[in-house]
């Protein structure tokens, strides 16, 4: 992977260019949203919103088309180049065992912080209603059935459903899950097969770095469409039921700081024995796209290239640990799940005893497991949470206005949540070179 273009070029880092695209964003779209009210529907402002979006989109979909391709050809190559089975089963034992770790902490971090600011005592339930906010259910919370699983057959399902009936299906629907499985399977299968596998994995080898040239070239166009898709999305937002659920808000984001800044860190620092300031930069690209897409999926090329390419984390430990994290290690969604849910229950004036806190805590990790890589799928999964302590669906509503911000800032911790669970176990592996000094890395991605 660290073989397509290592070369210093001049001009500014990828992550300076994102930052002023997603500034000058922030700007544009909030300078039209209080000039000309949110959610304009016609006129010139209404199409700039429009090729906006498109710009964003395209973005999005350029990334999209490289996750089934990439995820195959760099597990299939990571797996390979481990060597043995075995080695491959320690590595993935640890992961899992890793993502379980920091998402429980990720819940602990939320309960704490919504027990000691209790935003939903107190809040102004007639600004809310004046707001509409409270009436809506998502129509696909209804339709994925969640409310009714039990937490237990969740997890089984997530594992059982890994296996796929058909392998062409899983590639050509973007199962993610699947097609690693899949992938594991053939890779182990190469192995056993020694020689007469060669010509196969020299092809997958090729198709491997041909994808990490798309990301290369994808990446040139970063910091243009993330300013399109920061200026629609600031254009929109509403600040009425903002400010009505500030401090609903602001709890998410402290829980969520605590876990990115105190916990992960931490464990960069000490298990992973890295500076957690260093990876920060080396990251940075993939944390400000997975801010402005609330995807941690479309991320995934991104986030795979700047461990690699920036952090000098060896392929053959992150292109596994990154594509596995991506779909299954969500800290900032379980966090966010388990304040969203008891500020619904105090907002409904319910008391949750210790016993429910206990079962919210449970249930929120298993439902950020659950939970596809896409926008908003953090609050159709938590239904599984509300189900779980009784609450009624319908509080989803209460939240649902300032769901898509809030969205941003837990899929930009999901990630970081992956980079670091990359550098913990490629420590463990011996597979991971700290760069010297300054912005990590090789500018290869920048433009
Ligand atoms: N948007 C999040 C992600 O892609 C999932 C969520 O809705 O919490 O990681």
């Amino acid at each position: 992977m660290a073989e397509t273009g290592t070369k210093k070029r001049k001009g500014l880092d990828l992550q300076w260019k994102i930052l002023i695209g997603i500034v000058l964003g922030i700007a544009l779209g909030l300078f039209i949203n209080v000039t000309y009210g949110p959610g304009v529907e016609s006129g010139p402002i209404y199409i700039i919103k429009i090729i906006f979006k498109y710009g964003g989109d395209i973005f999005i979909r350029l990334l999209r088309m490289l996750i089934i391709p990439l995820v195959f050809a760099s597990i299939f190559m990571a797996i390979v180049n481990l060597g043995d089975v075995r080695a491959l089963g320690k590595l993935g034992g640890k992961t899992v065992g890793f993502y379980f770790l920091t998402t429980a902490l990720a819940v602990a971090a939320g309960l704490l912080v919504v027990n000691l600011f209790n935003p939903g005592l107190g809040i102004d339930k007639e600004a809310l209603s004046a707001l509409g906010i409270g009436t809506e259910v998502p129509g696909k919370v209804g339709n994925a059935g969640v409310g009714e699983k039990s937490p237990v057959i969740i997890i089984i399902d997530t594992f059982v459903n890994m296996i796929p009936k058909n392998a062409a299906a899983a590639f050509a629907s973007g199962n993610i899950l699947q097609v690693i499985f899949f992938t594991i399977f053939l890779a182990i299968m190469a192995s056993i097969v020694g020689k007469a596998s060669d010509t196969m994995t020299s092809a997958i080898h090729g198709l491997d770095r041909i994808m990490q040239a798309g990301i290369m070239a994808i990446m040139k166009i970063a910091p243009y469409a993330i300013f399109m898709l920061v200026t629609a999305i600031f254009m929109d937002l509403g600040f009425a039921a903002l400010a009505a659920l500030g401090k609903y808000a602001l709890t998410v984001l402290v829980g969520l700081a605590i876990h990115a800044f105190i916990t992960l860190t931490a464990l960069v620092w000490i298990l992973g024995k890295y500076n957690p300031i260093k990876l920060f930069k080396a990251v940075a690209p993939a944390l400000m796209t997975a801010w402005s897409t609330a995807s941690s999926a479309a991320t995934l090329p991104i986030t795979m290239s700047n461990l690699t390419e920036r952090a000098g984390v060896d392929p053959k430990i992150s292109n596994f640990v990154l594509p596995l994290g991506a779909t299954v290690n969500m800290d900032g969604t379980a966090l966010y799940e388990s304040v969203a849910v008891i500020f619904i229950a105090q907002l409904l004036g319910i008391d949750l005893t210790f016993g429910m806190q206990i079962v919210i805590f449970i249930t929120a990790s298993l439902a950020a497991i659950g939970a596809a890589a896409i926008p908003g799928a953090g609050l159709v999964t938590m239904g599984i949470v509300l189900t779980a302590v009784g609450l009624p669906l319908d509080g989803i509503g209460l939240i649902l206005a300032i769901d898509r911000i809030l969205d941003q800032f837990r899929t930009a911790i999901n990630v970081w949540g992956d980079a670091c669970a990359a550098v913990v176990i490629a420590r463990t592996e011996d597979a991971i070179t700290e760069p010297e000094s300054g912005t990590p890395g090789l500018e290869s991605a920048a433009a």
